[in-house]
């Protein structure tokens, strides 16, 4: 099968969080089952062109039609570790790519629908056929839209496309100058409720309900936020859409990447080590502690990685940093802020905390140090209100980290609880789950992680052998993938 992701991120030249290890390593794992894929990203000026093997001009003029006259591009091609990405880049004077970042500007609406538009012409004019185009995340809820309603009548009226939602709460708004831009005007039309108005707001288009009602399949990244986003708040608004096409929506697990994510392989990390050899795990530990100017030790090593923003759990986040160092752990946070007060907050707490031996807050972008934390921890917390999927528990477990989480989401899919899991019997039990979004669930459920570690170290040892036992790769969610592209190709 022929597939072409368009995607606002891959990793690891283009990385904010989970949605580029996902569209990486699915890429990856469906091109070992044999297919053939394509990526289409932005070409942002703060990529990491370090990452990329080959780059160079494959398509030096690409026309998209842009507010009734065209923009120039250029198409880059390369190879990102192997798969083949072709890069978008429009020389326009907005330079909407060329902005230092890759999300948070004014018009990243309107920078997110011409990178749609310009997939979809690329494709058009370069002949490229796909079976399937998979699409992620709000910002390319417009392609399935601009795909049914023009490119079809371009010869594209054979492409399906695979929609998948990687979070819920960023949904993409914009209003009729949108339309206007994209070429497919008609705001009358596009303004109902039963097409692309916001179910809340009647002045707002909403590329992520366009993506969920025009595409064939649409799917979350876990069965469990399946349910919730049908059923709960997670939907974030969308849930009676969802029901809409509910014969049409599924979650699909996150795999993860082992060609990167392994700690018996990783080259990031100063001691590798496998179950067999999990005594050098702690090996990773010393090296992180001198590091990060931590003191050695027996402590326990508690971990945090992850976006710091409110869907991560912050106040919990911030909670746990104290309570474990309250209860004699240290403490490592790995993030870089969305917001300007969680920023500062969190800037103050790593000021504050300086020259504590047993904390540290990084407050930056560092994969290779990611990799090294994973390695060290003892626990990883994960306590986030909302977890589509969540990745950072599943890499955990391959690393013997054990997770402290929140059962929400994706966690609840992969997270089983030490002492009162029903579904699954001891020898199979890997991690501590809590429920309640409040401290003291937190502290009950860090209170038992931190109880076995200080307690019973054998028993540590074989629950963080039991977490690294588990098969979280893409194997078989790219099989899941496969059958549903096959399942809307067929339709
Ligand atoms: P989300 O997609 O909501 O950000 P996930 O748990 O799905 O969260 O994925 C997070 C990914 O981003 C993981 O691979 C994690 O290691 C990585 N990550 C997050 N923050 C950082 C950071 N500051 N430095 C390095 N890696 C990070």
């Amino acid at each position: 099968m022929y597939i072409v992701q368009v995607a606002s991120e891959c990793a690891p030249v283009i990385k904010a969080g989970g949605l580029g290890d996902v569209v990486y390593g699915l890429s990856r794992e469906l091109e070992e089952q044999g297919h053939c894929v394509e990526l289409i990203l932005p070409k942002y000026d703060c990529m990491r062109y370090d990452q990329i093997w080959g780059l160079h001009d494959a398509y030096r003029d690409l026309w998209v039609p842009w507010h009734g006259a065209s923009v120039h591009c250029s198409v880059f091609c390369g190879w990102v570790h192997g798969r083949l990405c072709f890069f978008i880049e429009p020389h326009n004077e907005d330079g909407w790519f060329f902005r230092g970042r890759y999300y948070g500007c004014d018009d990243d609406p309107m920078r997110f629908a011409f990178f749609s538009k310009a997939a979809l012409e690329f494709l058009q004019q370069s002949n490229k056929r796909p079976d399937v185009i998979h699409c992620h995340d709000w910002q390319t809820g417009l392609l399935p839209v601009m795909l049914y309603e023009i490119y079809q009548y371009h010869g594209m009226g054979t492409q399906r496309v695979l929609y998948t939602i990687h979070n819920f709460k960023h949904q993409g708004f914009g209003g009729p100058e949108i339309l206007w831009a994209t070429g497919l005007n008609r705001p009358e039309y596009y303004f109902s409720y039963e097409k692309l108005r916001d179910n809340f707001n009647p002045f707002s288009l909403n590329f992520m309900k366009g993506g969920i009602l025009y595409s064939n399949h649409i799917n979350t990244v876990s069965p469990h936020h399946a349910w919730e986003a049908h059923h709960g708040e997670c939907g974030f608004g969308l849930g009676h859409t969802l029901h809409v096409v509910q014969d049409r929506f599924s979650g699909i697990l996150n795999g993860i990447d082992y060609g990167v994510w392994n700690p018996e392989s990783d080259r990031l990390i100063p001691y590798q080590f496998g179950p067999e050899t999990w005594s050098d795990k702690v090996l990773n530990k010393k090296a992180l502690r001198e590091k990060l100017g931590l003191a050695q030790g027996n402590k326990p090593l508690v971990a945090f990685i992850g976006r710091l923003d409110e869907q991560k759990g912050m106040h919990l986040v911030h909670h746990g940093m104290y309570y474990a160092l309250n209860r004699g752990a240290q403490f490592v946070l790995l993030g870089t802020a969305t917001g300007a007060k969680i920023n500062d907050w969190f800037w103050h707490e790593k000021n504050h905390l300086h020259s504590n031996p047993d904390c540290h807050l990084e407050l930056s972008f560092n994969e290779e140090l990611a990799h090294l934390i994973y390695a060290a921890a003892d626990l990883i917390l994960v306590p986030s209100n909302f977890e589509p999927c969540g990745l950072t528990q599943m890499i955990g477990l391959k690393y013997g980290t054990v997770p402290v989480v929140r059962g929400v989401g994706g966690l609840v899919n992969t997270v089983f609880d030490w002492d009162y899991d029903t579904s699954h019997p001891l020898a199979e039990r890997n991690g501590f789950i809590f429920y309640q979004q409040d401290n003291y669930a937190l502290e009950s459920a860090m209170n038992r992680a931190l109880d076995v570690f200080y307690d019973n170290p054998d028993l540590f040892q074989q629950l963080s052998l039991q977490g690294m036992a588990y098969d979280y790769s893409w194997t078989n969610p790219a099989k899941e993938y496969v059958s549903l592209y096959d399942k809307i190709r067929h339709r």
